[in-house]
């Protein structure tokens, strides 16, 4: 398939934003294709939001899930009152393969890469452009989920992608679009994605009372961190309009955050403000799992992903879903973070790389 006719066959005709729903991305629209091997081919041309309806029309396991989704989300526990960084746990079994997923080198190597083009469901289409594929996420943790895959196989890596992910973010402007590191969630650490969601599930991400602290408080692009005791643990926001600075400055966090093989381990979430600025949540981990991570007695199958960091704790058992109180998940989520001292460690060494050598 020519991806690159595809991405410029799309450029044609804007879409209708009123006739559409509140997560509608206003971009153009864009020729949809279906998987090479797919015996349903078809080129259809759509913006994202009827490409989800059309989706769910020819694709039954979808649906089911999306419904079920949905049941789930209304039962949804939330475990803290009114506070700006809301925690909420979740009960969605359809997620038990990607939490569980093995994601050593071996195991990865001994599966067929389900993010790749000529291993995907048959009745998946995706709409292509930018060198990327929007899929729809059959396994969703909200009522819009996308997965937006690279169109080849390579390594999921956040250095050099950033000015992608702000262009998604723009892109689906009242979605969060996130990325989940090799060792940090992601079950395909091989292909590299992002995945973009309705902002339900990063509810304090938005709050105008979350409280922040100023680090660098550059025009046009702001570096902020959370409050200590405000949220279970420390991360950083990057306020800007400025993708080249959000790049930039996000690139030098990457360099001054503790290092590891393939990369430091972070979650980032992207969202656009009601002001037009993009806001970039940058959450350092240490652990890829808790402790309590498993299925024996006293353990609970919970692996911390972008979506817990952003306080929406997914559980694929009853059990876990009713052990699970606050105390438990603030613990997880510090656990797998850096503590003050790390945290304060990067934002030193954050400094010094910031100041113009004499
Ligand atoms: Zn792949």
């Amino acid at each position: 398939m020519n991806l690159s006719t595809h991405a410029a066959a799309g450029k044609a005709t804007p879409t209708t934003p009123s006739a559409l729903s509140a997560s509608t991305p206003t971009t153009p629209t864009r020729t949809v294709c279906a998987p090479s091997n797919s015996s349903h081919a078809r080129s259809l041309t759509m913006n994202p939001e009827s490409f989800f309806r059309s989706e769910l029309a020819a694709w039954p396991l979808a649906a089911e899930n999306f419904r079920n989704l949905e049941k789930a989300s209304s039962q949804a526990v939330s475990l803290t009152d009114s506070e700006p960084w809301r925690i909420r746990k979740l009960l969605v079994s359809h997620r038990r393969a990607s939490i569980t997923a093995k994601t050593d080198p071996q195991s990865i190597a001994a599966r067929p890469c389900f993010l790749c083009e000529a291993n995907r469901p048959p009745e998946q289409s995706a709409i292509t452009g930018h060198g990327f594929q929007t899929l729809v996420n059959p396994y969703p943790l909200a009522r819009r989920h996308y997965t937006i895959a690279s169109a080849r196989h390579g390594p999921q890596r956040i250095s050099g992608h950033l000015q992608e992910m702000a262009r998604l973010t723009r892109e689906f402007r009242d979605l969060c679009v996130f990325y989940n590191g090799p060792l940090c969630g992601a079950s395909a650490p091989d292909h590299l994605h992002f995945q973009a969601i309705s902002t339900e599930v990063a509810a304090g991400l938005t709050d105008p009372r979350l409280p922040l602290e100023t680090i660098d408080p550059s025009d046009g692009c702001k570096l902020l961190r959370s409050v200590c005791g405000a949220v279970p643990y420390p991360f950083f926001i990057i306020d800007s309009t400025d993708t080249a600075a959000i790049v930039r400055c996000a690139d030098l966090l990457l360099d001054s955050l503790p290092q590891a093989e393939p990369e430091p381990m972070v979650n980032v979430a992207m969202v656009m403000l009601p002001d037009g600025r993009l806001r970039t949540f940058i959450a350092p981990r240490r652990r890829h799992r808790p402790a309590v991570y498993g299925s024996g007695p006293g353990k609970m199958l919970i692996s911390p992903a972008t979506i817990e960091m952003l306080g929406t704790i997914v559980c694929s058992r009853p059990e876990d879903f009713e052990r699970l109180d606050l105390a438990t998940a603030t613990a997880i989520l510090s656990e797998v973070s850096l503590d003050e001292q790390q945290f304060a460690a990067t934002i030193h060494r954050y400094q010094q790389l910031n100041t113009p050598q004499q």
